[in-house]
C-alpha cells in the first residue's frame, strides 16, 4: 500500500511531504499538481513496492487510519523524565517566549513577529 493510490488518488493529500521524506527508495517527489497543490508523484515506478514497504502510507496524516497526535505523543514522549502535557500543547519539556530586538526584525518578522532566522539567542 502506498500513498499514490490510497491518498493522492482519493484526493486526500494535504501536501505535507512526509511520504517523500521517508521513502527509503527515493521513489516519491513532491510536485505541483494541475490545481497548484503539492502532491507526491512516483519517480521510478512503485507498482509493487507498497506490498513490501508501505512506510509512506504509515506516516501520512491524511487518511483515516492514522493514530491521533495524543497517542503518538504518548508513545514517543510519555516516559520522558520531566515531560508535561496539556490538551492544547501536547507533550513538552519547557516553553519559552521571545523576540529579537535587533534592527527591524520584529517589525518585519512573520508568524506574529516571532524570531526570524538567526535571532534566537541574540541580545
Ligand atoms: S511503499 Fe515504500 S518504497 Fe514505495 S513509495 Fe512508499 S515508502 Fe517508498
Ligand atoms: S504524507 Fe500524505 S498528505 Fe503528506 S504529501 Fe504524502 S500523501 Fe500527501
Amino acid at each position: 500500500m502506498n500513498v499514490i493510490q490510497e491518498v493522492v488518488g482519493k484526493g486526500w493529500c494535504i501536501g505535507c511531504g512526509m511520504c517523500a521524506a521517508v521513502c527509503p527508495r527515493n521513489r516519491l517527489e513532491i510536485r505541483w499538481n494541475e490545481r497548484g497543490e503539492y502532491n507526491p508523484v512516483e519517480m521510478d515506478g512503485c507498482a509493487d513496492c507498497g506490498k513490501k514497504c508501505s512506510l509512506c502510507y504509515q506516516v501520512c496524516p491524511a487518511h483515516g487510519n492514522t493514530k491521533n497526535e495524543t497517542e503518538i505523543g504518548r508513545e514517543w514522549y510519555g516516559d520522558v523524565k520531566g515531560i508535561q502535557q496539556t490538551d492544547e500543547t501536547g507533550y513538552y519539556l519547557s516553553s519559552y517566549v521571545g523576540y529579537s530586538n535587533k534592527n527591524d526584525h520584529r517589525k518585519n518578522g512573520a508568524s506574529g513577529s516571532g524570531a526570524p532566522y538567526g535571532a534566537v539567542g541574540e541580545k
